[in-house]
């Protein structure tokens, strides 16, 4: 979406994969858009809610999917809710934000947060000719990352003329006559919009009302099958939790590869099958204007939380071979446990970089160390043994 909407001239409804009328046409799947549940009856048996013209409906199952996702997370702000506060997660946030800078004509965003939704909008209101300022509360500009590599995607930010502000929490937003003003103490920020990206919570609600067991960051809790504590009941995607393949620990990290996965594997469950999926490694990808940037396993902060000893590295390094056309520099970071060793948790920032490229050569790197045989499996089941080696 942040793409997208970097182009004023594309069509929100080019990211649509498939319409509801194929999943009918084509699949005979009784698709029912504008539903909205609000109960699920686990001793009847069904679910119910309303339309989005207010009629109430009610709906038996033998099986119940939960596949409800997430949604932003926007923080208890008086003006919040002001005109031209906006946060992307729907394509219909998205046709709004478009509309937004395109009727009033937007000249400067400020962005709550600075994860990677914050920093793909950056870019996109860079590439629409609009000033952009990130602020967040805390001080540390990205805290799951080795700080002189973060410092790396700072500078590039900030060269592409976007003013950072950490460490300054804002207390209101006012909306005069056109603009916002955003207030912290020693801090007045002015934008014509303000696009709030600090984060995403589980739609978990149902599943709680209904008595169902929750796991980390209140995510529906489920099995390595995405069982939920009732027998009947699957819940997949961002609503729902899974098991770390480092720690084994329950773990709620909500990306798209693991929703697809989970999707897939609970609909073979559902319909009979015995699909297990082992977990996350937490891995994401992003870009940061000409940087790209990767991460997967722990951090050095959540390998010490999980009761590891960890020990970091930073390799600096070029992307491809010295005299190879189109080489960039590449920083990669690993993290691994000093005793018992074996967790390794690699890290990228490229300019441009071929990040297949550095992790094949990663691979091989892995291979030459590991004590374990890689041809089985690529992430590990359980956790680390005493042996040396490493496990990414
Ligand atoms: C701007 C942006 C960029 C992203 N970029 C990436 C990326 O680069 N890589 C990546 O891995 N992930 C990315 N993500 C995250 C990714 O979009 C999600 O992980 C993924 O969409 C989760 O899929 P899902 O099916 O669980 O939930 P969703 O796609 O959110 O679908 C949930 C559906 O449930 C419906 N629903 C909710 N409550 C109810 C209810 N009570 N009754 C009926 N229906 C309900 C919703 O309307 C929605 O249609 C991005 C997200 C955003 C917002």
């Amino acid at each position: 979406m942040p793409y997208n909407v970097a182009d004023a001239a594309r069509d929100m409804d080019d990211l649509i994969v498939r319409k509801a009328h194929v999943f009918r046409e084509k699949q005979g799947i009784d698709v029912r858009i504008e539903h909205r549940v609000e109960t699920i009856d686990l001793s009847g048996k069904t679910v119910s809610g309303r339309t989005s013209a207010g009629e109430p409906f009610e709906a038996p199952y033998d099986k119940l999917l939960i596949a409800t996702g997430a949604r932003p997370m926007v923080p208890e702000l008086p003006g919040i809710e002001s005109p031209g506060v906006m946060a992307l997660k729907s394509l219909a946030a998205g046709r709004k934000i478009k509309a937004f800078i395109k009727n009033e004509k937007v000249k400067k965003a400020v962005i709550l947060g600075m994860g990677y939704i914050a920093f793909e909008m950056c870019e996109a209101f860079r590439a629409r000719g609009i000033e952009v300022e990130l602020i967040k509360p805390r001080p540390v500009f990205i805290p799951w990352m080795n700080e002189q590599l973060a410092s790396i995607v700072k500078k590039e930010v900030e060269a592409n003329q976007v003013k950072v502000h950490l460490g300054r929490p804002i207390e209101r937003i006012d909306r005069n006559e056109k603009s916002l003003r955003l207030l912290g103490p020693g801090l007045q920020l002015d934008g014509d919009m303000v696009l709030v990206a600090v984060g995403v919570r589980p739609n978990s609600e149902l599943a709680e009302k209904a008595g169902l067991a929750l796991g980390p960051g209140r995510s529906i809790a489920v099995d390595r099958t995405l069982r939920t504590s009732d027998p009947d009941i699957y819940a997949a995607g961002d609503c729902a939790d899974s098991f770390h393949v480092v720690t084994g620990q329950r773990a709620w990290i909500p990306l798209a590869l693991r929703a697809n996965r989970a999707g897939w594997a609970a609909s073979d469950n559902v319909l009979g099958g015995k699909v297990e999926l082992q977990g996350v490694a937490g891995t994401a990808v992003f870009k940061v204007f000409d940087l790209e940037v990767a991460r997967t396993g722990l951090s050095v902060e959540e390998a010490r939380k999980a009761g590891f000893d960890p020990a970091e590295i930073v390799i600096q390094s070029q992307s491809r071979g010295h005299k190879y056309p189109g080489t960039h520099g590449i920083s990669v970071q690993l993290v691994a446990t000093r005793s018992p060793a074996g967790s390794w948790a690699p890290r990228w920032w490229g300019r441009r970089a071929q990040l297949t490229g550095s992790m094949q050569r990663l691979w091989r790197f892995k291979r030459r160390w590991t004590w374990r045989s890689s041809a089985s499996q690529t992430w590990p089941m359980r956790r680390p043994s005493a042996r040396p080696g490493i496990l990414c």
